[in-house]
């Protein structure tokens, strides 16, 4: 008599397929920056790679913002992305390191120094990780305007899982004048079906 558990397409069990399925994707939104080259090719790149691992991707606007940290260095574009995933965190954050790496980037470069792309885990649901080489939220997007202003736009309503606050009120609390638009949403939103 056959396993009520038989293997499903690729060896897995079938009841494994259901329940993965059956999970909910979690809610992520990421951080795009990049100041050297062609910044807008790059985020744009990123974007798309996004789109291949993301449910529902929605992008905000591109802003060119002045370097924070370590001002001798050229101005940053930044853009934010959020949409759905069923990657765990750690997984995700690999497969942006990846992407970074992929846009020329090469680990070890000087902290807050120029980059090529650089790709923030800023939210994973209301996760509170706090692991080695992996802390969600991004600990330093309470204090960036580059981050939570393109944020507001896309997930306003969102809550900081640690403030309780909504993204935009953080946003509203940071000046905004900093920030140039540069280039409308990487990606356009979806016609609704
Ligand atoms: P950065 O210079 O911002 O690209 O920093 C990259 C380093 O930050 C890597 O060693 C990551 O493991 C670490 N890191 C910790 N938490 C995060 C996060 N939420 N998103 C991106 N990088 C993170």
């Amino acid at each position: 008599m056959p396993h009520v558990n038989a293997a499903g397409p690729h060896g897995v069990p079938r009841d494994s397929i259901h329940s993965f399925t059956a999970m909910p994707a979690v809610p992520v939104a990421i951080g795009l920056g990049a100041n050297i080259g062609d910044r807008l090719g790059r985020l744009e790149d990123a974007c798309r790679a996004l789109d291949s691992m993301l449910a529902d991707q929605r992008c905000s606007a591109v802003y060119e913002s002045e370097p924070m940290y370590l001002e001798d260095q050229p101005p940053f574009l930044n853009a934010c992305c959020a949409g759905r995933t069923m990657m765990p965190a750690r997984s995700l954050l690999e497969a942006l390191q990846a992407i970074e790496r992929g846009a020329g980037r090469s680990p070890g470069g000087r902290r807050y120094g120029p980059r090529e792309l650089d790709l923030d885990l800023l939210l994973y649901g209301d996760h509170v990780i706090e692991e080695a080489g992996l802390q969600v939220p991004h600990p330093r997007m309470t204090e960036r305007a580059f981050v939570l202003w393109p944020l507001a736009e896309i997930a306003g309503d969102r809550l900081h899982p640690e403030s309780g606050e909504t993204i935009v009120r953080m946003a509203a609390a940071l000046p905004r004048d900093g920030l140039r638009l540069h280039a409308p949403a990487l990606c356009a939103p979806r016609a609704a079906e």
